[in-house]
């Protein structure tokens, strides 16, 4: 698993899809820099996102509100008081770790045995292996299943009423540095996340201002302005994309947990009351937007929150198979009324809606589903990429995209670099470029440059040859069958427009 994520890491790199943040300085922790490549798949993931959301509902729409916004809306959400991380030191290394993080891991490992032994006895049993039973009477999954349970049941208490609680059940578990081996640890102490910066110019009148550490709040505050200007019907949303910044301190794991990342956030105003009935509907909307993109339904799970944060009445994670285990992807969360009563109380401006059919005033609820733009790049990209044996008993690295989402749609490879092949080569691409984005490469024999290509995640190689000018046929090769077909240059759009579109 190590391997395959290293594998991620150095293909994003290899071939122009991420680089760490300012490199020639060695880079910053944590913050990186999307490629000419990865700028087109974050791109088209953020439109996938958006056509969905705003596009394909008539009562959602769309929001770019700014990054810096009044600091007071932080004291209104919370963020200033509560939007804290547990930290716990190492006395012997000096090394700082999230303590939810340590015993989460800890948790999760008992999880991966448990995996193994359900793997074990389904390659027994065969067709007869049943999960179900087995995960309820084999003894040993039942242990480390329950064990798992109870640790994190006691985590989610720690968390919510004494921090040292956590700590205690870190020594209990013996917990060690996972760099060093040491157990020996400080007491846990809270950490506020949110970057500060300043508005304004001389010392005295400088304002102290926050870098958003999420979109949502850029939502509620206009979410009066929106619904008069749009004449908007409760229910309705407001959806939004862009960046939020927090100051992690277990900053690791490539893209997944960064200090600088993109959101896609859409708040949902509900009437009091519907709130767990349209909870329940975006949970599985949401679902089924991820199961979309046919990266396979095993790689996905629901976790339903037993901690609720102080906003929150219901709240679940999608979770998906990351190259280091189930991880959270998307939270899908019922916020109740508290962001729109918060921001009430302290601006001291009605957030009201009113409500025609029933005829009153009211604070509506909402639910929210937010997701990370660059976990759903680093879901895409690290189940994406395989290396296959062929039949003749070569490898390939293909990065198996969606073809929705791929940053090249075609590549057009003339044979050979004369005899007028890159002039007809040329003149598809200027056919094709309206539509999609093309690339041109005449470089290296053409079955080298199917495998860069194919690393790339290109759907299509359109071969440009001598029978091509003969009779204005190219080959179209298939990225994950390999598969060669003889086509007119004239199909050439809706071949493509058939498997890339939306
Ligand atoms: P985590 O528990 O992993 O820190 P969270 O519960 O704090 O995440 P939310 O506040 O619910 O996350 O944010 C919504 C989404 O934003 C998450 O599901 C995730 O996809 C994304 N996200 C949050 N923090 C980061 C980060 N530091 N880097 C990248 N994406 C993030």
């Amino acid at each position: 698993q190590e391997d395959i994520f290293k594998n991620v890491v150095s293909h994003a790199k290899e071939y122009g899809f991420i680089f760490p943040s300012s490199e020639v300085y060695d880079g910053l922790s944590a913050v990186y820099d999307y490629a000419q490549n990865g700028v087109e798949l974050k791109k088209n993931i953020r439109e996938y996102w958006w056509k969905s959301m705003v596009q394909m509902n008539e009562n959602i729409v769309g929001l770019d509100a700014a990054i810096l916004m009044h600091p007071t809306t932080w004291k209104a959400s919370g963020h200033v008081d509560a939007f804290n991380d547990p930290l716990i030191d190492n006395k012997d290394s000096k090394k700082r770790y999230r303590a939810d993080v340590l015993v989460e891991d800890y948790a999760e490992k008992l999880n991966q045995k448990a995996e193994k032994e359900i793997e074990k006895a389904k390659a027994r049993f065969g067709d007869a292996f049943n999960r179900e039973e087995f995960v309820t009477t084999n003894a040993r999954v039942v242990e480390y299943l329950s064990k798992r349970k109870e640790i994190l049941e006691r985590l989610a208490k720690g968390m919510s009423e004494d921090l040292q609680d956590v700590k205690a059940l870190i020594e209990e578990l013996e917990i060690a540095d996972p760099e060093t081996g040491s157990k020996n640890w400080t007491d846990v102490k809270q950490f506020n996340l949110m970057f500060g910066t300043k508005l304004g110019a001389s010392a005295e009148s400088a304002m102290d201002l926050y870098l958003r550490p999420e979109t949502a709040q850029g939502i509620f505050v206009n979410f009066l302005n929106v619904q008069k200007s749009g004449r908007m019907k409760v229910p309705f949303g407001i959806a939004q994309t862009g960046k939020a910044f927090r100051n992690e301190i277990v900053a690791r794991q490539f893209i997944f947990r960064m200090r600088e990342f993109e959101q896609m956030e859409m708040q949902f105003f509900v009437r009091p009351g519907d709130e767990m009935k349209w909870y329940q509907h975006w949970k599985e909307t949401r679902l089924n937007w991820h199961l979309s993109l046919g990266l396979g339904k095993e790689n996905y799970r629901f976790h339903d929150h037993e901690k609720l944060a102080h906003y929150a009445n219901a709240a679940a994670d999608i979770e998906f198979n990351f190259p280091f285990g189930f991880k959270e992807l998307e939270g899908i969360h019922s916020r109740t009324d508290f962001d729109l009563k918060a921001h009430e109380e302290y601006s001291g401006r009605k957030l009201q809606y009113f409500d025609p059919e029933l005829n009153e005033n009211y604070v509506p609820y909402v639910v929210e589903t937010s997701v990370g733009l660059d976990r759903m790049f680093l879901a895409v990209f690290a189940t994406s990429l395989k290396e296959e044996t062929l039949e003749d008993g070569s490898t390939r690295t293909v990065l198996k995209l969606p073809a929705v989402l791929a940053p090249t749609k075609a590549a057009v490879l003339p044979l050979v670099k004369k005899d007028g092949l890159p002039e007809i080569s040329r003149k598809i691409i200027e056919d094709l470029k309206w539509d999609f984005n093309v690339a041109y490469d005449e470089k290296d024999a053409v079955g080298r440059r199917y495998r860069r290509q194919d690393a790339l995640g290109t759907p299509f190689c359109i071969t440009v040859d001598h029978q091509t000018l003969e009779d204005e046929t190219v080959t179209i090769r298939h990225r994950d069958s390999m598969k060669q077909d003889r086509v007119k240059i004239s199909e050439l759009k809706d071949i493509i427009e058939n498997e890339v579109s939306m």
